[in-house]
C-alpha cells in the first residue's frame, strides 16, 4: 500500500485580479460574433475541482442556439470576407489570436488551472505555449494549401488535349466537440486548421471545463476576425453536442472524446454525409525492455500514467517489463507515485492536480476497486484523498489478467496496470490486445529489438526513450477504436479541405 498520503492544504493560493474579475462576468453562448443568453435561458454550473466551489455559470446551449450558430457560421462561411479572403489575411487573424493569446497566457492558465484542475505549472509551460504555437503553425498552412496539375490519358479522346488539375477548398461549417482534459489545446486543435483552410466554426466545449474557450472567443472578437467565422456554444453533450452532430447545416464534425460518444458522432454525421474526424481514447502500452535503465524507465513510465493526474488520451495506462527488470521498474514507479505531491493547481508545490469532477473520480475509483476485486494487487494509491476536492492518488496495480477491464477499458486517470513480459517475440501481440490503438512507447536503446517491434505496433504513434511528447509537424490520431484522422501536420489540413478535380479540353 501507499505511504501516507500528504493531506490538501486548507487554503489555495489567491487567483489574480484579473481572472476574478473574469469569472464574475456573466457567461454567454457566442454567435455570429454577439454574446447571447440561450434562448431557453437555461445555465450550467462549473466548478473548481480542487475545492468543489462555485467558479462561474455559463450558458446551456440547445438545439435552439446551435441552429443560430450553425446559421451564423454559414453566412460567414458564404461570405467573401472569410473563405474567399486572400489566405495570407486568414493568416495575418491567426497570427494577431496567438499573439493576443500569448500576451494574456497567465490569466488563460490560471482559468484553465481553476476550471480544469491541472498544476498552473503545466498550465503555464505546456498547455499555453503549445496552443500559441500550434495556432501560429496552422496560420502558416493557410497560405500553402495546393493541389497538383495531373496528366491524363483518356482512351477515347487521344486527339484532344486536356489540363487536368486538383484544388483543394474549404469543406465549410465544422461542429468541433472538444474535451475537458486540454481545454484550450483541444479547441485550438480546431480552431486552427479549420480557419487556416478557410471553414468557419461552432465549438462545443465539454461541459466540466468551457472556459477558457469562451475567453478565447473573446479575443477572437480582438483579432478582428469576422462575425461568425467562431461560434462557441456553450451546454450538455447529450443536447447541444447532439444537436450540432446531428445538424443538417454543418458540413464536418472534427470531435475529441471517448469512443462511446465517438460512435455517436460518427453515425449522426454519416446521416447528413458531414465529413468526420474522430480523436478517440486508448489504453497505451509502455513497453520496456530488458537493456532499459531500470530507474530512467520507472521515471518514464511514471510519468507517462501521471501527467495530467492520467487524463490524458495517450496516457501510458499498461505497463509491460521484460521479466529480469519487472521489480525494479515496478517498485521504481510505485515508489514514485507513493511521494507525489496531490493538491490543488494554484498550490505551486502540487504535482497533481485533482481529477476534473466528481463524477469522474467516481469513475476511476469504481475501476480501481473493480480491478483489485478481479485480483489485482495495488502497489500503490488506489483511493481518493481528502474528502473536498477531487482528488485522487496515483496507483499502481499488478496481477491484473489480460482480459481484466483495468487491462482492457480506458479508466482516464492516475492508474497504472503493470505486468511482466518474457519474451520480446510476443509482446507486439500483448501490447495489441485492446480494442485501441491510439499510441505507445518502447523503452530501449537496443535498434534491433526496437525497429523490429515499432512495425507489429497497431498504433498512430509510437514513441521510444520517451512517451507522450506530441509535434505540432507530426501527425497524431489512432488505429482500431481510437478514431480516424490525423490531426496536426500537413494531414491535418486534409481534415478541413475537399478536393475539387478540374479537366479542362483545351
Ligand atoms: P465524452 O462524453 O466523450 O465528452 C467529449 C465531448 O463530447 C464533450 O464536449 C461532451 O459534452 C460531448 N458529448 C457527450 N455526449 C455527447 C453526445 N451524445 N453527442 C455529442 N456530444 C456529446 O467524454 P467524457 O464523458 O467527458 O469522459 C468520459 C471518458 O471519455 C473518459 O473517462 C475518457 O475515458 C474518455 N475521454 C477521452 C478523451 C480523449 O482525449 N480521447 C477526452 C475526454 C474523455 P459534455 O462535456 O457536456 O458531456
Ligand atoms: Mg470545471
Amino acid at each position: 500500500m501507499s505511504a501516507t498520503p500528504p493531506s490538501v492544504p486548507p487554503s489555495i493560493p489567491a487567483m489574480s485580479a484579473s481572472v476574478a474579475k473574469y469569472l464574475a462576468e456573466p457567461k454567454k453562448l457566442f454567435i455570429g460574433g454577439e454574446w447571447v443568453d440561450a434562448r431557453a435561458g437555461g445555465t450550467l454550473e462549473v466548478r473548481n475541482p480542487a475545492n468543489e466551489e462555485l467558479l462561474a455559470r455559463v450558458a446551456a446551449g440547445e438545439a435552439v442556439d446551435v441552429d443560430a450558430a450553425v446559421a451564423a457560421a454559414r453566412t460567414a462561411f458564404e461570405s467573401r470576407e472569410w473563405s474567399q479572403a486572400r489566405p495570407v489575411d486568414r493568416e495575418r487573424w491567426l497570427l494577431k489570436l496567438a499573439d493576443l493569446l500569448e500576451a494574456n497566457a497567465q490569466e488563460f492558465a490560471e482559468l484553465e488551472t481553476l476550471d480544469n484542475g491541472k498544476p498552473l505549472v503545466f498550465s503555464a509551460k505546456v498547455d499555453l505555449p503549445s496552443a500559441v504555437d500550434f495556432l501560429r503553425y496552422a496560420a502558416g498552412w493557410a497560405t500553402k494549401i495546393e493541389g497538383s496539375t495531373i496528366d491524363v490519358s483518356l482512351p477515347a479522346f487521344r486527339k484532344n488535349e486536356f489540363v487536368a488539375y486538383t484544388r483543394r477548398e474549404p469543406v465549410g461549417v465544422v461542429g468541433a466537440i472538444i474535451p475537458w482534459n486540454f481545454p484550450l489545446m483541444m479547441a485550438v486543435w480546431k480552431l486552427g486548421p479549420a480557419l487556416a483552410a478557410g471553414c468557419t466554426v461552432i465549438l462545443k466545449p465539454a461541459e466540466d471545463t468551457p472556459l477558457t474557450a469562451l475567453r478565447l472567443a473573446e479575443l477572437s472578437q480582438q483579432a478582428g476576425i469576422p462575425k461568425g467565422v467562431i461560434n462557441v456554444v456553450t451546454g450538455l453533450g447529450h443536447v447541444a453536442g447532439a444537436a450540432l452532430a446531428a445538424h443538417p447545416g454543418v458540413d464536418k464534425i472534427a470531435f475529441t472524446g471517448s469512443t462511446a460518444v465517438g460512435k455517436l458522432i460518427g453515425k449522426a454525421a454519416v446521416e447528413n454525409m458531414a465529413r468526420v474526424s474522430l480523436e478517440l481514447g486508448g489504453k497505451s502500452p509502455v513497453i520496456v525492455l530488458d537493456d532499459a535503465d531500470p530507474k530512467s524507465a520507472a521515471f518514464g513510465a511514471a510519468n507517462a500514467i501521471f501527467f495530467n493526474s492520467g487524463q490524458v488520451c495517450v496516457a501510458g495506462s499498461r505497463l509491460y517489463v521484460q521479466t529480469s527488470k519487472f521489480d525494479a521498474v515496478v517498485e521504481g514507479v510505485a515508489a514514485i507515485a507513493a511521494k507525489m505531491r496531490v493538491g490543488p493547481g494554484m498550490d505551486p508545490l502540487s504535482q497533481l492536480g485533482p481529477l476534473v469532477s466528481e463524477k469522474h473520480l467516481k469513475r476511476v475509483s469504481d475501476y480501481v476497486r473493480v480491478g483489485v476485486r478481479d485480483g489485482a494487487t495495488l502497489l500503490a494509491g488506489g483511493a481518493r484523498q481528502g474528502d473536498r476536492g477531487w482528488y485522487m492518488r496515483p496507483t499502481v496495480l499488478t496481477g491484473a489478467k489480460a482480459d481484466a477491464r483495468v487491462v482492457q477499458e480506458e479508466i482516464f486517470g492516475p492508474v497504472v496496470v503493470a505486468t511482466p513480459f518474457d519474451d520480446v517475440e510476443e509482446i507486439a501481440a500483448i501490447a495489441n490486445a485492446t480494442p485501441y490503438g491510439l499510441a505507445a512507447s518502447i523503452w530501449s536503446n537496443d535498434l534491433k529489438r526496437v525497429n523490429r517491434l515499432i512495425p507489429r505496433i497497431k498504433a498512430g504513434t509510437v514513441w521510444v526513450n520517451c512517451h507522450g511528447l506530441l509535434d505540432n509537424a507530426l501527425p497524431f490520431g489512432g488505429y482500431k477504436m481510437s478514431g480516424f484522422g490525423r490531426e496536426m501536420g500537413r494531414s491535418m489540413m486534409d481534415l478541413y479541405t475537399e478536393t475539387k478535380s478540374v479537366l479542362m479540353m483545351v
